[in-house]
């Protein structure tokens, strides 16, 4: 287990870094906790992966530190890392029997035999693979194949850190919810650093303590679930996360009111000025738009509303703007003089994407 920094870490792949648009992984600096599990969520291109491959050692950093537990380990290739890992695509040798795969990894390290056969045992029985020791991984179907791969990434006690780069993309949707279970498991018991990449919100919040959010080559928040839900420090992390995502409205703010095409938003905090901070919006999830007839408000036009189980989900258009609310399943939608009516403790202020502090 280790404590992981990154110490003014950045990376290009292309020639000109002296460019923003060239880095692949903009400047940061920051630690991965001592036997965390970390999920590192963001839309495809984001530099996830990059930034897994500087941990593992696959990637050199054009600039900065990669530290395990305080030691330089940046100029280390990834067998000198002491690390596991988990690719995409099933990572075993298609000849051996499903024990001879999960116990390779120890084999190759002298761990004692009755000490393989037992970690071996325990690690089938996590990942339902008992009955299936004995075949040869060359039959195994893909889902079955993924699973001795996170098996081998598994199997090791004595690693820094396990690394998943998006482990359950082969796996069916209804193993996925199994195993994502059965990973966090491991990890309370293990308490093993894990690092998970992921595009899927509901995969990062359901395995991390702390999600780390990036976009566009930045880390935008690290929080865990609950604060990237409650108070999302950027827009991005407001759309990204929640389903609708956060709805976000140009606006301006004078101390604690915030105006949209002029109709007044109350706000629980007083703002400072905001003039030459860029972009000005209010992000409010649609869980805490209510939806009402008459009274204050923003008068926005239904479009449509849809069911989504226990809700009902309410589109709408304020302004030329998208809005959407989210309504219980019992509840009716008013049809006339319909106004949306936002709790100011659950609104935000945002300055060019960034929150600001009220
Ligand atoms: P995905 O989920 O699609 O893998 P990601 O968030 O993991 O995306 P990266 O694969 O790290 O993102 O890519 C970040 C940026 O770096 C992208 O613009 C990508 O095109 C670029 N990139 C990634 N690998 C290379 C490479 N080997 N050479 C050049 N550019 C690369």
């Amino acid at each position: 287990m280790a404590r992981i920094e990154l110490q003014s870490l950045s990376h290009s792949y292309g020639s000109a870094p002296g460019t923003s648009a060239a880095y692949a992984v903009k400047p940061m600096t920051m630690v991965w906790e001592d036997g965390g599990a970390y999920a590192l969520l963001g839309p495809s291109g984001c530099g996830k992966t990059t930034l897994l491959n500087i941990i593992s050692g696959l990637v050199t950093p054009t600039k900065g530190k990669v530290l395990f537990d305080g030691v330089d380990v940046t100029a280390l290739p990834t067998e000198r890392r002491n690390i596991a890992q988990v690719f995409q695509f099933p990572v075993i040798y298609d000849t051996m029997t499903v024990a001879q795969n999960l116990a390779f990894p120890l084999g190759n390290r002298g761990v004692p035999a009755e000490r393989i056969e037992a970690r071996v045992r325990t690690v089938a029985a996590m990942l339902g693979l008992t009955g299936e020791l004995r075949r040869v991984a060359r039959g195994l179907t893909a889902d079955m194949k993924q699973k001795v791969s996170l098996g081998r990434g598994l199997v090791r006690e004595d690693v820094c850190a396990v690394l998943f780069d998006e482990p359950l993309t082969v796996i069916d949707p209804h193993l996925k919810w199994q195993l994502r279970g059965e990973l966090r498991r491991v990890h309370r018991e293990s308490r093993t650093t894990m690092v998970y990449v992921t595009h899927d919100q509901t995969e990062a919040l359901t395995f991390a303590d702390k999600v780390v959010v990036m976009y566009d080559g930045e880390v935008v928040q690290i929080g865990t679930p609950q604060e990237l839900f409650e108070r999302p420090a950027h827009t991005f992390v407001g759309h990204f996360i929640g389903s609708p995502g956060m709805n976000v409205l140009p606006a301006s703010v004078e101390r604690n009111v915030a105006r949209i095409g002029g109709v007044a938003v109350p706000l629980a905090r007083v703002y400072p000025n905001l003039a030459g901070r860029g972009r000005i919006e209010i992000g409010v999830r649609p869980e805490f738009l209510q939806v009402r007839s008459g009274g204050e408000g923003l008068p926005a036009v239904i479009k449509r509303v849809e069911d989504a189980g226990r809700h009902k989900i309410v589109r709408a258009e304020f302004n030329g703007v998208a809005l959407a609310a989210l309504v219980d399943e019992d509840d009716s939608v008013p049809e006339t003089d319909v106004r949306f009516v936002a709790d100011p403790d659950r609104v935000h202020v945002y300055a060019d994407g960034v929150l600001v502090g009220g």
